[in-house]
């Protein structure tokens, strides 16, 4: 099978984004991060994107309705939305002769849940890093404010994976950075969770990314989420002040393609210390 025809399929099926890998990129991960502890036969790792419609961030922007992120641009889209398009897409490689092992994303953060069942293979359940798997499809970088971003969406978009044995025609590495990486962002968290910086080497591809307080951002009253999976998988933070500021201005600078006629923030932000504690910024 081509790369083209799958994308075709992909793209026919509801995805936004789809971003292929060679499992050789992902040699040299331990056990626990390797996509073959899961599916040994793999030799491709498809990645399966939709965005998260801008939309979606209105209610949280104007800190007026929290449900509309909530089911539309999270627990919807990710359980339903996303869910069916990999299935359709897992459906086709499997119509073709293929197997197709469809993953939701579920926090790589997560320890051990049992025992090994044979020497040599991982304790369950390997849960892999999307943001990780998503750079080594090409769809796009890790932001300084620690978010995946597309030159599409920002970052605006969630992801589920397909392992397969069918060999695809892997995507390049953009060379082209997204994020300025100027450390801005930081400035707009009101909890003070960006604690300096490191850097990030994924497939070759270098980025300098900030050390986050995450238990900081678990009490987040800003639009952040808490993981709904386990309490170690990092919260949701796409509709949290810091990545609304982050992609209002990747929108404005030009860095990113989505275009709308309205520029997102349109009033001073609010933000929130803590929940009787409410100011303007
Ligand atoms: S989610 Fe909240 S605490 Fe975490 S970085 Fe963003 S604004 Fe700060």
């Amino acid at each position: 099978m081509e790369s083209r025809q799958l994308k075709e399929y992909a793209f026919s099926a509801g995805a936004d984004l789809a971003g292929i890998s060679g499992i050789d990129r992902f040699d040299g991960l331990t056990r626990r991060k390797d996509p073959r502890s899961i599916f040994p036969e793999a030799r491709s790792v498809i990645m399966i994107g939709r965005r998260i419609t801008r939309g979606t961030l209105r209610g949280v922007e104007e800190g007026t309705n929290f449900q509309n992120y909530m089911f539309h641009g999270y627990n919807w889209l990710e359980n339903r939305f996303i869910a069916m398009t990999t299935f359709r897409v897992s459906e086709f490689l499997e119509d073709n002769g293929w197997e197709a092992v469809p993953l939701p994303n579920l926090p790589p953060e997560v320890p051990p849940m049992g025992v090994a069942v044979r020497k040599g293979v991982p304790e369950p359940n390997v849960m892999l890093d999307f943001d990780d798997a998503a750079v080594r499809a090409g769809l796009g970088e890790i932001g300084y404010c620690g978010i995946f971003l597309t030159p599409e969406f920002g970052p605006r978009q969630r992801f589920q994976m397909i392992l397969t044995d069918a060999v695809l025609e892997p995507d390049p590495l953009p060379a082209e950075e997204i994020c300025p990486r100027n450390g801005e962002c930081g400035g707009f968290c009101p909890l003070g969770a960006f604690n300096g910086d490191r850097e990030l080497e994924i497939s070759g591809r270098k980025m300098r990314v900030a050390e986050i307080d995450y238990g900081k951002c678990a009490s987040c009253k800003n639009g952040a989420v808490k993981n709904p999976h386990h309490p170690a998988g990092r919260p949701d933070r796409i509709a949290s002040v810091c990545i609304r500021t982050c992609m209002d201005y990747l929108e404005r600078s030009g860095r990113i393609k989505s275009r709308f006629r309205l520029p997102f923030r349109q009033r001073e932000t609010w933000t929130v210390r803590e929940e009787k504690d409410l100011y303007r910024m």
